[in-house]
């Protein structure tokens, strides 16, 4: 068994902001509103969202045993994630300034449960971010550490929602749990619907095929106008009030390696793409989808 204290000081240690552990459970009514959201056609050609629908419902279908699962959490916030100046052109959301989130959380998630393994040698489990079917941010709440607000996203009340998330999917039950978030939440504020440029937010989901986003990145989606933006879009968090009273990041592996406004896209081959993004998340893209999208 393990001790939730110890949990919490280790993920800590290894550099992260927050940190809430829950118990396993089964979220039918997610997998049920995901599968009419899904239907209704807001996923657009995201198929992987419609793959196994079961293992989102149920960690231990994708974790053989599971009974806990930590959710871990760090605050990206830098000086591009509050806006761009007004008709900047060629805009980078926030997280994509610097090393690929996936591969750093990634390692420190292996770092926390190779100490909590030391602690208690029994542990075994999987960590993921991003990387599997699994209802993360809904384990969060559950988790204690914030809500889902009406764009979708996690907010919490320390860091708003310039957070990035990764979960460990564990063996072990704990000695205690956190309790499920209970705060006020989004209250009568409608600020994120109200800022998307496509009306892609549906309280509480997206329109995936309006996403700005999602079309930077995912799929080619030409005809959709992407207001200034060539990977990603943050303009439904940097209108959030939680996000502007949010700190900046102080985690050295989550700070911007790139100021967005100072590059010469037109000087920009292969070869230095490679060089200077090649471990960032526009590699994703790739060169040619992210000039295609400054046209
Ligand atoms: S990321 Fe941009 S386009 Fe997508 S929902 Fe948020 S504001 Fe709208
Ligand atoms: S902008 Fe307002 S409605 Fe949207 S997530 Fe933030 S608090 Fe909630």
């Amino acid at each position: 068994m393990l001790n939730l204290a110890d949990i919490k000081a280790t993920a800590s240690a290894v550099g992260f902001d927050i940190c809430g552990v829950t118990k396993c459970k089964n979220f039918a009514l997610d997998k049920a509103f995901l599968e009419s959201w899904i239907e209704s056609g807001f996923a657009s050609d995201l198929d992987y969202l419609k793959r196994n629908t079961d293992k989102r419902a149920d960690a231990t279908l994708l974790v053989e045993g599971a009974k806990s699962v930590i959710v871990c959490g760090v605050n990206y916030k830098n000086l591009y994630s509050l806006g761009y100046a007004a008709k900047a052109t060629n805009k980078i959301a926030s997280y994509a300034l610097t090393t690929d989130y996936h591969t750093t959380i990634k390692s420190m998630l292996k770092q926390m449960c190779d100490e909590l393994k030391r602690l208690c040698p029994t542990l075994s489990g999987r960590c993921f971010t991003d990387s599997a079917p699994v209802f993360e941010k809904r384990y969060a709440v559950e988790a204690g550490l914030g809500w889902i607000g009406r764009q979708s996203l996690l907010i919490t009340p320390q860091y708003g929602s310039f957070v990035l998330l990764g979960v460990a999917i564990i063996s072990e039950q704990c000695d205690s749990y956190d309790a499920p978030y209970t705060g006020v939440g989004c209250g009568n504020c409608r600020r994120c619907i109200d800022a998307c440029p496509n009306n892609a937010i549906i309280e509480r989901h997206i329109d995936t095929r309006r996403c700005i986003s999602k079309a930077t990145i995912e799929r080619d989606n030409d005809a959709l106008p992407l207001h200034g933006w060539i990977f990603g879009c943050d303009e439904c968090q940097s209108c959030c009030p939680y996000n502007h009273t949010s700190p900046l990041c102080c985690n050295d592996l989550f700070r911007p390696t790139f100021d967005p406004t100072a590059i010469e896209w037109d000087k920009i081959g292969e070869a230095e793409f490679e060089i200077h993004f090649a471990k960032t998340p526009l590699a994703r893209a790739t060169l040619a989808r992210l000039k295609r999208n400054m046209e």
